[in-house]
């Protein structure tokens, strides 16, 4: 059996006969794992309001004038603060603007009661510096929001990071100028004020893929009476639900997380089920100190082994390379219960064909449906529960107690797969002839994945090309990294970069090495721009879209493929396989940068 994934497939690899070819070769053997898989032009034209740059000692305004940086970072989560501290640490003058009030991306945004990671957080962490990962404690094995939080505020205050941040300021537009080489980026505060304008020679848009909220236009949204809240967007003073009525739509990740809390605290909860979803309980635990020691004796060691696997983690617990077709029922059963109870998204790691075979896939999804009947009291519930689609092909998500809160006296399901959620009231939810009155409405509808934040950004290239013309129908890069038509911008996890499909902060980390390196040899060999050519930025995408097809992947409708926002095409839009895209990164850049056009200064 061929698997996606797996060890590198040069681009021009783009008919599904050489994947499988190469696969047959033995180029995809890493691969145990498609299995763990489951395991931004308007300037202010006055030149007035530029941005205070502080003077860092640097060649800031070589060429650019005073208000000139070497580089616009967007966004200050996990990739801007890695950004910035490697290319400050490069002798770069670097300027990043978040949106935000501070730092911390995702986890400055998602505040939800129940939010935490679903990959271990001895590996969801930095690795970078060996003192920083050293230091810090983590207390659980998934930890909560707050506590990622605290440790990337640590991180920023740890490297100094805060004063090349400007906080509550909004990326309106980014212009490329072919006469100067340079990019134009125009800034608003976010509370109002005059708009900012800075020059930078690069831009790097590390604006995430999960940080765009997406609120269905439901008819009548406005005219709710209640409080109304998105997870994407929580408040920072917390939401008491205590006796209220409460009404969730969504079942993602998000969902699963917050639904078992604010159960517990409601009068009653309702629950607007559109796709029913798999997920695995997490065991989540006080961390052992034995565990902790032994990731800490080498930790530049765990982190190596992560970026040698499909999904940049996990490497401790490897998948299971063998088709589940090749053992016993038995055997099986065995082997999907001990991953059962081991928790996390590991569990599909269990064969190497859960992701491949649809046969193969079946035999999983029906032993959590069976999960799911042995916990649900109700047995109309629990069939509502057991999901129909692939495993897998939305992402898995990792619960406390997801299934077992159905079981609530105060808590009801409502499926809308069929009857739409008709409208909002002032009063509640309407489907057809039900009406649900509430005095809360949770949105854990999700977000324009992957593309939204970067389509909110006026990003215009060569010839006045926006980037939302270039990607009218879908995404197109190279790599993920860089796009034809758009020299000197770079994207962190960008499409057609494995980016959601991983360890996001083991791809962030990647990404950040690849871009400084990249940087550097420019500016080694004195070259002004870099721009991925169109013909490798074609074969990129063809690629990314064979390695798709060859899994199960495109085959339901997920955020992955754009299917969740009305109008969006349907392109998947991650690479499948962290370790043979980080080999072609490696390669590409040992050749020369290879499919990207170099120019001289
Ligand atoms: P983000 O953290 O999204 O930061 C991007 C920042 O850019 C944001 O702060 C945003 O405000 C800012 N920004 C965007 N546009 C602009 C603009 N125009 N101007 C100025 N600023 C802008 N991944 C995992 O691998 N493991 C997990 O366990 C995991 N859990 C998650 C849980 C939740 C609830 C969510 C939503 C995502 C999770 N993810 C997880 C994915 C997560 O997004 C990444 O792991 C990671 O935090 C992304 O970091 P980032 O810096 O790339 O982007
Ligand atoms: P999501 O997975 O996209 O889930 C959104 C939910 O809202 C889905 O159930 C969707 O139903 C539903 N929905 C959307 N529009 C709807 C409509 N018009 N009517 C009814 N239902 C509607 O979003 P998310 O839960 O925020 O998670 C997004 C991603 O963030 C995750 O996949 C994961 O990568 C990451 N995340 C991770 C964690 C974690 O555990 N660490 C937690 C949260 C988020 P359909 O499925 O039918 O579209």
């Amino acid at each position: 059996m061929v698997r996606a994934g797996g060890r590198a497939a040069p681009a021009n690899a783009t008919s599904e006969t050489d994947i499988a070819d190469r696969g047959r070769n033995g180029l995809w053997e890493d691969c145990s794992a498609v299995g763990d898989v489951a395991g931004a032009h308007h300037r202010s034209g006055s030149g007035e309001n530029v941005v205070a740059m502080q003077d860092n000692g640097r060649d800031a305004t070589q060429d650019g004038g005073e208000d000139a940086v070497d580089v616009v970072v967007v966004g200050a989560g996990f990739a801007g603060l890695c950004l910035l501290h490697r290319l400050r640490g490069d002798g770069l003058s670097v300027r990043v603007f978040e949106a935000g009030g501070g730092v911390g991306g995702t986890w400055y945004w998602n505040r939800y009661p129940g939010a935490r990671c679903d990959v271990p957080s001895l590996e969801y962490s930095l690795g970078f510096s060996e003192e920083l990962q050293q230091e810090w404690e983590w207390t659980e094995r998934y930890a909560p929001q707050a506590e990622i939080l605290r440790y990337l505020e640590h991180v920023a205050d740890r490297f100094d990071l805060r004063r090349d941040i400007t906080f509550d300021s909004r990326v309106r537009s980014a212009t490329f100028d072919e006469a100067s080489a340079r990019w134009q980026v125009v800034v608003d505060p976010v509370g109002g004020g005059e708009p900012v304008e800075v020059s930078a020679r690069f831009v790097i848009m590390a604006t995430g893929c999960l940080s765009s909220a997406n609120t269905p236009d439901f008819a009548g949204i406005d005219s709710f009476r209640g409080e109304t809240y998105h997870t994407g967007q929580w408040p920072h003073e917390g939401v008491d639900f205590t006796g209220k009525r409460v009404g969730v739509i969504g079942t993602g990740s998000s969902a699963v997380q917050s639904i078992p809390i604010i159960a517990a605290q409601a009068s009653e909860l309702v629950v607007f089920q559109r796709t029913a979803t798999y997920t695995v309980p997490a065991h989540n635990a006080s961390l052992d100190p034995a565990e902790v020691a032994e990731v800490k004796a080498d930790y530049a060691g765990l982190r190596a082994a992560n970026r040698q696997t499909v999904v940049g983690f996990g490497s401790r617990h490897p998948g299971n390379d063998i088709s589940v077709h090749e053992v016993t029922p038995e055997e099986r059963l065995a082997q999907f219960e001990a991953r059962w109870e081991r928790g996390g998204l590991a569990f599909l790691g269990a064969y190497n064909d859960l992701l491949i075979d649809p046969a193969a896939n079946e035999l999983i999804a029906e032993f959590v449906r069976d999960k799911i009947r042995a916990t649900v009291h109700d047995p109309d519930v629990a069939e509502l529960l057991c999901p129909k689609t692939v495993i897998g092909c939305k992402r898995l998500c990792v619960d406390t107690g997801y299934y077992e809160t159905f079981n609530r006296p105060n808590v009801a399901l409502v499926d809308v797969s069929e009857h739409p959620i008709d409208e909002i009231t002032p009063e509640g939810i309407r489907v057809g002839d039900d009406r649900y009155e509430l005095d809360v409405i949770v949105f854990a509808t999700g977000f324009d994945a992957m593309t939204g934040a970067l389509s909110k950004i006026d990003i215009v290239g060569r010839a006045g090309t926006s980037l939302r013309d270039a990607w009218s129908e879908g995404p197109r890069t190279l790599l993920g990294l860089g796009v034809a038509g758009f020299p000197n911008l770079f994207l962190v996890t960008g499409p057609g970069s494995p980016s959601v499909l991983t360890n996001m902060v083991t791809s962030i980390e990647h990404h950040t090495e690849w871009i400084a390196d990249c940087i550097a040899h420019l500016r080694e060999h004195d070259v002004a721009t870099i721009e991925a050519t169109e013909p490798a930025q074609d074969a990129w995408v063809d690629y990314v879209n064979a390695v798709a097809n060859f899994t199960l992947y495109p085959g339901c409708n997920s955020w992955y493929l754009g299917a969740n926002v009305p109008g969006k095409p349907r392109v998947f839009m991650p690479l499948i396989g962290f370790f043979p895209y980080a080999v072609q990164c490696e390669e590409i850049a040992a050749d020369g940068y290879r499919g990207f056009e170099l120019a001289p200064a």
